[in-house]
C-alpha cells in the first residue's frame, strides 16, 4: 500500500442519466475543480463514450490550469460494473447499448494514468468511507433516495459487490409482493414505494416531490402525512437490511434527503418500531453531507482505493 499524501491528485467523473459531474479531486476529499454536462443518455454506446473521452479531456484540462498531475482517473456510471476490467455487467434502458461497454479500456489512453470504474450507487458509499460520515465504520449502508432507490452496502471494512457485482440492489428487494410495477419489469420493488414519484403519489399526485418535501417544512398537513407514509414503507425496507446485515450505520442521500428532516425523524421512529433489538444495536441513521458533487467525490475514492490497495 502506499502511503496517502494529499499532494496525490485524481480526475473524477460521475455519468448520471440527466447530468455528468466532473472534476479533479485532491487526495483528502478536497474538489479542486467541478463542472457539470448534459449526458447524451439516449444516444447509444459510442456517444456515451465519445461523451466521457470529451469529459475526460476537460478534466485533464482543468488539472493543467490548477498546475497537479492526476495519478488516476475514476468513473462511476449507471449500470452494474466489473471492477476488475472495468467493463459495465449490465445497465438498463436508461443507458441504451451501454451493457458490456468497455469503459477503462476506452478511456486509459486519453487518461495516460490507471481508470477505475464504478457503479454509482457503490461509489457514493465508497464516498462516504473516505471522505464522508463512514471513515470509521466497518460497516454501514448507503442509501440514495431519488428517481431511483439505490444503495452500497460496506460488510468487514469491504464493498460487498457480488461475484457477478450485481449486489446491493436495494431499491429492487421486494417490498410488496405482487405490488406495483416497476422499471425492472417486476412488481413491488422497494423502489416504486420510496422514489420520488411514490413521495407525490402518497401527497395525491398534484405536485412534484421537491414542493412536498418545501410544504411539509411549511406546516401543510397533507405533504407531512405523506412524508409520515414515505417514512412508513422506506422504514420497512430498510428493517429488512439491518436485519441482514445487522449494519450499525445507514447513511441516506440524493434529493429526497434535501432539506427534509422531517423524514430523518419519521424514518427513526419507523426503524424504532420494525426492527427487532432496536435499543440493543444502537443504529445511527443519518443524510450524507457529501453535496451535490458526491457523485465525483465517489469516483475519486474509487481511483484512490484502486492505487492504494
Ligand atoms: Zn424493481
Amino acid at each position: 500500500m502506499t502511503t496517502p499524501g494529499n499532494d496525490r491528485h485524481f480526475l473524477a467523473i460521475d455519468l448520471g442519466a440527466t447530468n455528468t459531474k466532473y472534476g479533479v479531486v485532491r487526495r483528502d476529499g478536497v474538489l479542486v475543480s467541478q463542472s457539470v454536462a448534459p449526458t447524451p443518455a439516449a444516444a447509444g454506446r459510442e456517444a456515451l463514450l465519445s461523451h466521457l473521452k470529451q469529459v475526460a479531456r476537460a478534466a485533464i484540462e482543468q488539472a493543467r490550469q490548477a498546475e497537479v498531475a492526476p495519478v488516476a482517473l475514476g468513473i462511476a456510471t449507471a449500470g452494474w460494473v466489473n471492477p476488475h476490467t472495468g467493463a459495465v455487467a449490465y445497465a438498463t434502458e436508461n443507458l441504451p447499448g451501454w451493457t458490456g461497454a468497455p469503459v477503462a479500456d476506452e478511456l486509459r489512453p486519453i487518461a495516460g494514468v490507471p481508470v477505475a470504474v464504478e457503479n454509482d450507487a457503490n461509489a457514493l458509499a465508497v464516498a462516504e468511507k473516505y471522505f464522508g460520515a463512514a471513515r470509521d465504520a466497518e460497516d454501514f449502508v448507503c442509501v440514495t433516495l431519488g428517481t431511483g432507490v439505490g444503495g452500497g452496502c460496506y460488510i468487514g471494512g469491504r464493498l460487498h459487490r457480488g461475484p457477478h457485482f450485481f449486489a446491493n440492489a436495494i431499491g429492487h428487494v421486494t417490498l410488496v409482493a405482487d405490488g406495483l410495477p416497476c422499471t425492472c419489469g417486476r412488481k413491488g420493488c422497494l423502489e416504486v414505494y420510496a422514489n420520488a414519484a411514490a413521495l407525490a403519489r402518497y401527497d395525491g399526485g398534484g405536485r412534484g416531490a421537491e414542493d412536498v418535501i418545501r410544504a411539509a417544512n411549511e406546516g401543510d398537513a397533507t405533504a407531512r402525512e405523506a412524508i409520515r407514509m414515505y417514512a412508513h414503507y422506506l422504514g420497512a425496507g430498510l428493517a429488512g437490511i439491518v436485519h441482514l446485515l445487522d449494519s450499525p450505520l445507514i447513511i441516506l442521500a440524493g434529493g429526497l434527503t434535501q432539506d427534509n428532516l422531517l423524514l430523518l425523524d419519521e424514518l427513526r421512529a419507523e426503524l424504532s418500531r420494525e426492527v427487532t433489538a432496536w435499543p440493543q444495536r444502537r443504529i445511527e441513521l443519518r443524510y450524507s453531507d457529501l453535496g451535490y458533487f458526491a457523485g465525483v467525490l465517489g469516483a475519486a475514492a474509487v481511483a484512490i482505493e484502486t492505487i492504494e490497495r
